[in-house]
């Protein structure tokens, strides 16, 4: 099916990737008739690593946008596509996993960008300590999600210029893995954690192939002021009053839509159509 009626439908989009998310990414495009252009050679890898090698000094959304310049400059494109993931507890709910995946068109045609994002808690992403002797057992390797999804190991404490072996998914190769990083360590610990790179953890490309018929929704979606593509929402005002006392809570009680062109705002209630919130949520019922 293409969508001619879409701003984007029929053009190319540049993607700067090392790790195989067109997979993910191109299908929602395909959906409108918009193809995506793998940048060859480009390093993305430079803007930060998740195993650490390279910080990302970057915010999320600065890095996601510097990115899809990359493949923007590659290509000679005017369009480009990134995503860049964050990984890291929940800021509320400190037990929970946060994932937070950030995808961004950026349209240099207009002069816009447009962002969209997902949050999900199901992602599979950790890591463990191994002190000397320690192994991981079956239920740890479970969690991990692995061999599906590939971890990475080092030594602990890290010794620089020691090798992080990385992708690894088969039970042989990550048993020689952990022997050679507690041999570079002093302490004899070897330190475990996921590969949240997207080729090797099928739940991130799986939540960036979601991601991308988000993006691509909200890049068809144009700004009631100014036509603009790539109106949505981009915020939420707290006080949603609870369901027994009617006291503000901190949940979302209307969603704000904005356009990122010519600044028009729309602030509506909850997509949800949710208009009370549960008293567990609620300071004066559950102090
Ligand atoms: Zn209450
Ligand atoms: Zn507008």
């Amino acid at each position: 099916m293409t969508d001619a009626g879409h701003p984007y439908a029929g053009t190319a989009i540049a993607l700067a990737t090392l790790h195989g998310k067109a997979e993910a990414l191109a299908p929602a495009f395909a959906a409108i008739g918009a193809r995506v252009i793998t940048a060859e050679g480009v390093d993305t890898d430079a803007l930060g690593t998740f195993s650490g090698e390279i910080e990302r000094r970057l915010p999320a959304l600065e890095a996601a946008i510097a990115k899809a310049r990359l493949g923007m400059a590659a290509t000679g494109l005017p369009l480009g596509l990134a995503t860049e993931g964050s990984f890291g507890p929940h800021p509320v709910v400190g037990f929970l996993p946060l994932h937070r995946e950030i995808a961004v068109l950026v349209d240099d045609t207009r002069g816009l960008v447009i962002a969209e994002w997902l949050d999900s808690h199901q992602a599979r992403y950790g890591g463990c300590l191994l002190k000397a002797g320690d192994t991981l057992d079956e239920a740890e390797l479970r969690r991990f999600g692995f061999p599906e999804h590939a971890l990475i190991v080092r030594s602990e404490p890290f010794v620089p210029g020691s090798t992080i072996h990385k992708g690894l998914r088969d039970g042989a190769a990550l048993d020689a893995a952990i022997d050679a990083c507690r041999r570079a360590s002093p302490d004899g610990q070897a330190w475990v954690e996921s590969d949240l790179r997207a080729h090797m953890n099928p739940t991130r490309m799986q939540r960036i192939a979601l991601l991308a018929e988000r993006l691509v929704a909200r890049a068809g979606t144009c700004c009631p002021q100014c036509r603009s593509p790539g109106f949505g929402q981009t915020g939420a005002q707290p006080g949603l009053p609870c369901g027994d006392c009617g006291a503000p809570t901190a949940a979302t009680l209307s969603e704000v839509a904005s356009c990122s062109a010519c600044g028009f705002r729309d602030v509506r209630g909850r997509s949800d159509g949710l208009t009370e919130a549960d008293p567990a949520q609620c300071d004066l019922c559950n102090p």
